[in-house]
């Protein structure tokens, strides 16, 4: 298991449909797809959505991870431009 450089938790790296390798929380969590949706959630096979993380039980979408940088409290760091940001995770 993968540790965060900047906050220790554990993290997987999931393979993006584009080709990318993007950190994310180990802990997969429900996820209801949403096009308007203010999350980000990126699915077992690596597609990227837009969803909410709340909604009626019995209409979740499915289990996915969240990036981690959407939950890190050094994500300040992911946005740094440049090899040193990309490293962090
Ligand atoms: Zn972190």
């Amino acid at each position: 298991m993968a540790r965060c450089k900047g906050c220790g938790a554990e993290i997987i790296f999931i393979k993006t449909s584009s080709g990318k390798s993007m950190p994310c929380d180990a802990r997969p969590i429900i996820y209801w797809e949403n096009r308007k949706g203010k999350g980000k959630i990126v699915t077992p096979n690596g597609e990227v959505l837009s969803c909410d993380f709340t909604g009626e039980a019995d209409k979740a979408t499915g289990l996915g991870y969240i990036p981690h940088w959407a939950t890190c409290p050094k994500a300040e760091n992911f946005k740094q431009t440049g090899s040193k940001g990309e490293n962090l995770c």
